[in-house]
């Protein structure tokens, strides 16, 4: 390994020289600052840090889904939050979409407006009746938020060609993208607006002085003025006071079906499984609430216990009736924590963390950066 002490002139004139802002995480928090501090700041040197070869968090291993919330999960927010809480998370989610699709092109990351739909299976029409009851004030609330006028309605199950559902309820603007473009077309673009990325650089600590940010990693000292620490689920290692856990989710793939006459977004147990087609195959993930503890973890492996629920899931439910071969399972580490409120805030006078997007960060993401850069630019002289 050649440490940074080693490196030539070019190099250190360039690649490691002092930054005015260096940001921890090439994920979607991540790049997104980058590209919001560099819209304030057009002659900063911005550099961007991240341990794996590849952006190695939640923003490539996710279910793409463009999404903003499901009645049944959005009920089950307002009774463990304030009105207030809920309408702000909703906003951020629905601003965040927004930033992603003007900054990218819906074309670029593929992404389609085919709907989410919510379902209820045949033991749970207690459930659906509940959520059916207050789809009217759903309605009305999330217009508040975002403006979208009738976005939940019941429709029928037998468009679906699913097992034992009782009854569906679709969200009219929620979409899907391709996980992969979106994450290289971001990169593309910090790259074309001159931010530096090096990658297979893991940060262990830092130390806030009165002039500079010394940053400690296993390649040697880097320096920067500004610090923004964006990595989500594992910033516990960086500091562990914050209230944010790992999460691990889990996920499968099927290979390609010969036909498969449904696409969209579906979300089942308040958000516990999710699914979606890409092209003619299916993604499914979930599942962690049959293991919260043990899925508290920043492994990137796969468990027995959930590769069966989902196969079963997969097998009773969403196609019980066609031969389904699952191609791979992999798994991505979110942040969570006590509240689904992301973490925007600073832990030092110059150090600053965007963190715990939840299982909602393609969503979020784009506006937690422009967040975390206003942020940081109201600290500047
Ligand atoms: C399986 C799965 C499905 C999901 N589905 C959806 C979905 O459909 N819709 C949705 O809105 N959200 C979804 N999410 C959540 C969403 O992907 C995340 O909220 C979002 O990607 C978080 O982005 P981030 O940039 O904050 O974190 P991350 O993408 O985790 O980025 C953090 C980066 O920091 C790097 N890093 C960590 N520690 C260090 C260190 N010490 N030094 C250097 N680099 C470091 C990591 O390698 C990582 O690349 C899903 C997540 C998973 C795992």
């Amino acid at each position: 390994m050649i440490t940074f002490d080693k490196l030539s002139f070019w190099e250190k004139d360039t690649y490691t020289a002092e930054a005015d802002f260096l940001i921890v995480g090439a994920g979607l928090v991540g790049y997104s600052t980058a590209l919001s501090l560099r819209a304030r700041y057009p002659h900063a040197k911005i550099t961007i840090l991240e341990r794996g070869y590849l952006p190695s968090g939640a923003s490539t291993k996710n279910a793409g889904f463009a999404c903003f919330g499901s009645p049944s999960e959005l009920l089950d927010d307002l009774e463990k939050m304030s009105e207030n809480e809920v309408l702000s998370i909703l906003q951020k989610r629905w601003d965040g979409l927004q930033i992603l699709r003007s900054r990218l092109g819906d074309a670029a990351i593929d992404f389609q407006e085919n709907a989410s739909f919510e379902l209820f299976r045949e033991g749970e029409k207690y459930e659906l009746e509940k959520t059916l009851s207050q789809i009217d004030f759903l309605n009305s609330f999330v217009e508040q938020a975002i403006g979208t006028k009738n976005t939940f309605e019941k429709v029928t199950p037998q468009l679906f060609p699913f097992g034992g559902v009782a009854g569906v309820l679709k969200n009219n603007y929620e979409g899907q993208i391709h996980t992969g473009k979106m994450m290289q077309k971001l990169y593309q673009l910090v790259i074309s607006n001159n931010i530096n990325v090096l990658f297979n650089i893991s940060v262990t600590h830092w130390e806030d002085t009165d002039t500079m940010v010394n940053i400690f990693t296993n390649h040697g000292l880097l320096k920067t003025k500004k610090l923004m620490i964006c990595t989500n689920g594992l910033v516990t290692n960086m500091i562990p006071s914050l209230p944010v856990q790992p999460a691990r989710a889990q996920v499968l793939i099927t290979k390609p079906l010969d036909k498969l006459n449904w696409k969209g977004t579906f979300h089942y147990d308040k958000g516990y499984y999710y699914f979606r087609n890409i092209n003619n195959r299916i993604l499914l993930g979930g599942g962690r609430n049959l293991d919260f503890e043990g899925e508290t973890t920043t492994a990137f492996d796969n468990t027995d216990l959930i590769q069966n629920a989902l196969t079963d899931l997969l097998e009773q439910v969403i196609s019980p009736k066609t031969n389904v071969e699952i191609d791979y399972f992999w798994s991505g580490i979110m942040g969570v924590g006590n509240s689904k409120a992301p973490l925007v805030e600073s832990v030092s006078p110059s150090v600053f963390v965007g963190v715990r997007m939840g299982g909602m960060g393609v969503a979020m993401g784009s506006k937690i950066g422009e967040e975390l850069a206003e942020l940081v630019a109201a600290t500047q002289p």
